[in-house]
């Protein structure tokens, strides 16, 4: 077998092969491995806001966008202001993220960016065949969504989707000290659908109308609705638009990682790095990539251990519950945000609690409908 053209081939340069080529790019153990980024999009635009949340000091602080202190969660019938304590929200804008990452990685002579879309990946030839061209490597990083995710009969799907509009107003509305994490008041329906507020300043705010629902719906419904929770909800009569964005982010328990090789690892979304039960994977990536990097420095395949199978299973029981009962999104957010401290909540989310912190959370939350689906994801 000839010299494969590079050492490293990351199929994707969004969020996650980004992410893995910077911090393969930090550290001296890959010096002087060429690697290839290829993506049929130049990332040049907004085409996300990611928001997160961690403790104090953290790696992106240089490009954060905003960032937040206080929560609040609203439901039909309660207003819940919640001091995130140790933790900040933060928001970051794809644009910012892009050049960042970019402008450290184009000045490596080793990491080639690449302008073309993977078709498939040939294990035997170990090449990815793009549009333009084949690239050999002895290992991808594939960021692609698999096929079969959504016809698989043996996981739980829902999408979290939803439509978001960065508004400027004249008069000072907003409190750019509080974002809204959930705001409930205005359903969609019998569905677990909400709207989500980031003011950034008093007069400029990102509205998002999202769902977490087995169904998708048209744009048009998504600016129904936000029309409706800006003039009725928030009582704004005057408004531009300045941006808006769009998304739909995958929430299952379907096995990405079964989609990894010994020449090939999922990455990203396609790897499963979204958190089933919350749809949130900036910090999951951040993660994931630091537990990649240890298993390649310490001679385990990429992808050794890089899910808790205990949380993966409180995830698959939560989106069952969602899944056959959408009516319930409101009740469960209610207990979860409104019984149990903010620590508790993020700590669970991030995967870091013990058995004993999972089960208080877990009985906060309890409908009758986990015990069935409990049993049917067992
Ligand atoms: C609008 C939006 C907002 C989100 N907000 C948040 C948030 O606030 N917080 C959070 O934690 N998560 C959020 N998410 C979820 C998640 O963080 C993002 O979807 C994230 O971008 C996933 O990273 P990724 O690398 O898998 O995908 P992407 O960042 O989408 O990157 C995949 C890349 O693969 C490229 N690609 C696709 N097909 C091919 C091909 N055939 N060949 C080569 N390249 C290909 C694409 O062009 C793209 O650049 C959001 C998702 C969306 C859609």
């Amino acid at each position: 077998m000839r010299t494969p053209d590079y050492y490293y081939v990351i199929v994707g340069g969004g969020l996650a092969g980004l992410q893995l080529a910077a911090r393969i790019n930090e550290d001296i153990f890959f010096k002087g491995k060429k690697i290839a980024i290829i993506d049929p999009s130049e990332k040049t635009g907004n085409d996300k806001t990611w928001c997160f949340w961690e403790k104090s000091g953290g790696k992106w602080d240089s490009i954060i966008y905003n960032s937040w202190k206080k929560a609040a969660f609203i439901s039909s019938n309660i207003y819940h202001e919640i001091d995130l304590g140790e933790y900040s929200y933060k928001m970051l804008r794809s644009r910012d993220f892009y050049q960042h990452i970019k402008e450290k990685l184009e000045k490596t002579p080793e990491i080639t960016f690449i302008n073309d879309k993977i078709d498939r990946i040939d294990q035997v030839t170990r090449s990815a065949i793009g549009e333009k061209s084949k690239y050999t490597a002895t290992h991808f990083f594939d960021s692609r969504l698999p096929k079969n995710f959504q016809t698989d009969t043996k996981s739980t799907l829902i999408w979290q989707h939803f439509k978001g509009l960065l508004i400027e107003t004249e008069e000072k509305i907003f409190n750019p000290k509080v974002f809204t994490m959930m705001d409930y008041r205005l359903p969609y329906e019998n569905s677990t659908s909400f709207t989500y507020v980031l003011p950034v300043s008093e007069t400029k705010a990102l509205i998002e109308y999202t769902f977490f629902t087995p169904f998708l719906t048209e744009e048009k419904v998504y600016d129904e609705m936000l029309n409706k929770y800006i003039k009725e909800v928030l009582k704004i009569s005057k408004w531009t638009v300045v941006e808006s964005e769009i998304g739909m982010i995958p929430m299952t328990d379907y096995s990405f990682s079964e989609g990894s090789s010994p020449h090939v690892t999922k990455i990203g979304t396609g790897g499963g790095w979204v958190k089933a039960s919350s749809g949130y994977s900036f910090k999951n990536t951040e993660k994931k990539v630091d537990r990649i990097i240890e298993n390649i420095k310490s001679g385990y395949p990429p992808n050794h251990n890089l899910f808790n199978n205990k949380f993966r299973k409180y995830d698959a029981i939560f989106l069952d519950v969602l899944a056959r009962r959408n009516d319930l999104g409101e009740k469960l957010f209610t207990k979860l945000y409104t019984r149990n401290d903010i620590d508790a909540i993020f700590r669970f989310l991030d995967e870091e609690t013990t058995f004993s912190e999972d089960l208080k959370v877990m009985l906060s939350i309890y409908h009758p409908e986990f015990l069935k689906s409990f049993f049917r994801k067992i």
